[in-house]
């Protein structure tokens, strides 16, 4: 749901209003979360729709009627392109950018605060391998003039990685060029075993950090050989075996 409304805020600017029906695609405790977080907060419900895709009844909008526990989006040409809506379709909500952004950071249980560097660009924290994480509100703003500098100027010379809701090929070279590693924020949200999505910046190595040949009477830690004599090697394969 934070990438979705990073997203939404990236493409329709930080004042976008985003309707119930819109959100009723994540679970209504997601939602509740984020209203006491202060991220969303609801504003006046709509009461008139948008017009249908292709329509030339000259309407900005179409009136929406209530009838019964229902509400109909009329199309004055065409009543087969009537919408139906539902009460909670017609509620309204705006996105506070800056706790949405401490959201995302948090999320990603990043070390340090979170700061805005420029305008659409914010320091989110480090991760635990050292990157320094800026979110970007689109990827043209971090190759702006002066927009790696001042991140540089915050962070120092730590590894930058960038994460923005789009990525162009010849940006994503000249931030490379800079330095800077960027990422598209749907690539580094993983959803976690309780079903909240978070972000993810270090991906957990795969690769065994101890490995023992029995063979060669060898034992590597982290690609490393370590040098142990015969008692010291029978020790580890002692401690290992009661280990497992
Ligand atoms: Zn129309
Ligand atoms: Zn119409």
């Amino acid at each position: 749901m934070l990438a979705w409304l990073w997203t939404r805020l990236s493409e329709s600017g930080t004042r976008v209003s985003i309707s119930g029906r819109a959100l009723s695609r994540f679970p209504a405790n997601d939602i509740e979360r984020l209203l006491r977080a202060q991220v969303l907060t609801e504003e006046r419900r709509a009461d008139t729709w948008s017009v249908c895709a292709e329509c030339d009844c000259g309407l900005d909008a179409r009136p929406v009627e209530q009838s019964g526990d229902a509400f109909r989006a009329c199309c004055p040409h065409d009543q087969a392109e009537d919408v139906i809506l539902q009460k909670d379709d017609l509620r309204r909500f705006s996105v506070d950018v800056d706790r949405l952004v401490a959201r995302i950071a948090a999320s990603g249980n990043l070390g340090g605060a979170v700061a805005r560097v420029v305008d659409g660009l914010w320091l989110l924290g480090d991760t635990p391998s050292g990157h320094t994480v800026v979110l970007s509100i689109d990827d043209d703003n971090l190759v702006a003039p002066g927009a790696v500098m001042a991140i540089r100027a915050a962070v120092g010379a730590k590894p930058i990685m960038a994460i923005v809701h789009d990525l162009s090929a010849t940006i994503a070279v000249r931030l490379r060029e800079v330095g800077v590693e960027p990422h598209k924020i749907a690539a580094v949200f993983k959803a976690g075993s309780d079903g909240t999505e978070r972000l993810v910046l270090d991906p957990p190595s795969s690769a065994p950090r101890l490995v023992m040949t029995l063979s060669a009477q060898s034992v590597t830690l982290d690609g490393r050989r370590l040098d142990l004599p015969t008692q010291m090697f029978a020790l580890f394969r002692l401690l290992i075996e009661q280990s497992v």
